[in-house]
């Protein structure tokens, strides 16, 4: 990412459209722009080209729109749940009339191919804004206990930071839960994904939210970010991330004793039990880390087979690994596109090397460039074996498209194996009966956990233990995230 003054942009300007070229934040219902007029560009990492740019915000439009949100608080909170979610559905088709635009921008900005940028982005995202709307119909607002009136409202202003992987999902599964919740939202997006953020914003104004209801500030994470975590006025913050950030913020949060909501990161483990379907599993658990180049907080990045069946398991993912269309996200037939940025590539590259060094065996792929992709942050779909059960490869999470496969003797070594990092996001498992996997999941310490190829379901609660964070999102879970409890005495 680099900045430049707004209007001097450099690399291929040619190639901006006008909805991705931007250069304000919203703030109270208005465009505004930073001072200095400064943004940042945008880079498409297919093609390494600039494709738009966002406004560089500072700690004065943080704070501008922290009042902002505040103002509009109590008028937002003070309506009926019905009547926010009157306004919300319009929204919610202000961002559907957008469909096409917003899966071209996130192939753009994210690099992720059509079908993924359609299905796994944006369907999944919508679906999340319409599971708050449901589950706002659903929720217990009010309720009696003994002599008390229970009531929940809006937390107040919620800052929403959120990481540029599935960047239009992650923005709607916190803003959505806090708009519904009756809370008001200063959200600071990824520096390198701010244009669906600003598609969201555009819908935001078209569907009428009463202004400061919801305020983007696009920025740098240690210049907004911890600005949001650290105001007095502002009553949560809700972030997703990486660990090492999640735990700053907190730390800069504690000081003003506000809520914090943390999506973390993981390193989740999908586990075949004796006798499940080798095939299946081995096919979908590679499919599943290399979806969208591995860049996925629930990615199943380390595969648990018998040792009976290693061999087996190693052919399968080789074979499938092997199998995956690599290349121009564009392209209906890709499946994998490239990694976000040249600082992922770099990282993602780096774990394969020491994974190498340290000993483990390359079943698949490799550090090094894929054949017929020049350019581009491309990564080959990777798959390694062997590694030491304490190797970094194993315990830590490469946010790359990188399997490694294990081998267990019993299965309370592959459960011990399993739980054995400081993660705790998701996880599979596959079993020749579902009564047997289902008492195996309940044994593993992770927010959620799919059985024999359980869907993903966006209106259960999501989120991690341990290290993987302490929020849940989603369905009436992602509302109550954002909502504050009071009991007035009769
Ligand atoms: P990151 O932690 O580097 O950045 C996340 C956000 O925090 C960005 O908006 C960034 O600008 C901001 N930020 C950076 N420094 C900050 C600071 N000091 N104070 C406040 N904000 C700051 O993470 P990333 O690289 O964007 O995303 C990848 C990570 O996110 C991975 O670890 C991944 O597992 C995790 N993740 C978790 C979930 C989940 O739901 N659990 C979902 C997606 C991604």
């Amino acid at each position: 990412m680099s900045t430049v003054v707004a209007g001097a942009s450099s690399r291929d300007a040619g190639a901006v459209r006008p909805e991705w070229d931007r250069d304000a934040a919203l703030v109270g219902g208005q465009w505004v722009r930073p001072g200095g007029r400064t943004v940042t560009e945008v880079e498409n990492p297919a093609t390494e080209t600039v494709i738009g740019h966002a406004a560089d915000c500072g700690v004065a439009e943080a704070d501008a729109a922290i009042h902002a949100a505040g103002a509009a608080f109590p008028g937002w909170s003070a309506l009926a749940p019905t009547a926010r979610v009157a306004i919300l559905e319009g929204l919610a088709s202000a961002l559907e009339s957008r469909y096409d635009l917003l899966v071209q921008t996130t192939i753009a900005e994210v690099g992720a191919p059509l079908s993924v940028a359609r299905e796994a982005h944006v369907d999944t995202g919508l679906a999340v804004l319409r599971g708050y709307l449901d589950a706002a119909r659903e929720l217990a607002w009010e309720e009696h206990v003994g002599n008390s009136l229970v009531v929940r409202e809006g937390i107040g202003v919620a800052a929403c930071i959120t990481p540029w992987n599935y960047p239009f999902y992650q923005v709607l599964a916190k803003v959505g839960g806090a708009l519904v919740a009756g809370a008001t939202v200063v959200l600071k997006p990824a520096e390198l994904t701010p244009l669906s953020a600003y598609l969201l914003a555009d819908a935001v104004v078209e569907a009428g939210l009463p202004p400061g209801v919801f305020n983007l500030v696009p920025g740098r994470g240690r210049v907004v970010g911890e600005a949001l975590a650290a105001h007095p006025l502002v009553d949560m913050v809700s972030f997703t991330g990486s660990t090492r950030v999640g735990s700053r913020v907190s730390a800069v949060a504690s000081e003003t004793v506000k809520r914090v909501g943390l999506e973390l990161g993981g390193k989740s483990a999908s586990v075949v039990l004796e006798g499940a379907d080798l095939d299946s599993a081995v096919r979908a658990t590679v499919d599943a880390c290399m979806l969208n180049s591995g860049q996925t907080c629930t990615a199943w990045s380390r595969l648990l087979v018998h040792r009976s069946d290693l061999d087996r398991a190693v052919a399968i993912a080789r074979e499938r690994a092997q199998g995956l269309a690599l290349g121009d996200p564009t392209r209906p037939e890709t499946e994998i596109g490239p990694v976000a940025s040249a600082a992922q590539r770099h990282t993602v590259i780096g774990f394969i090397e020491r994974a190498l060094a340290a000993g483990a065996t390359l079943v698949t792929g490799g550090a090094d460039r894929p054949a017929g992709l020049p350019v581009g942050h491309y990564v080959r779909p990777t798959v390694l074996a062997g590694a030491a059960p304490d190797a970094e490869i194993v315990r830590e999470e490469v946010f790359g498209p990188v399997l490694v496969l294990e081998a267990y003797d019993t299965d309370d070594e592959a459960l011990a194996m399993a739980n054995g990092t400081h993660y705790g996001l998701a996880g599979a498992v596959w079993g020749p009966d579902r009564a047997g996997a289902v008492a195996f999941a309940r044994r593993m310490r992770t927010g959620q956990v799919d059985v024999n190829g359980g869907a993903f379901n966006p209106v259960a609660p999501f989120g991690g233990y341990r290290r993987s964070g302490n929020g849940r999102e989603l369905g009436r879970w992602g509302i109550e995230e954002f909502l504050e409890t009071k009991a007035i005495q009769l």
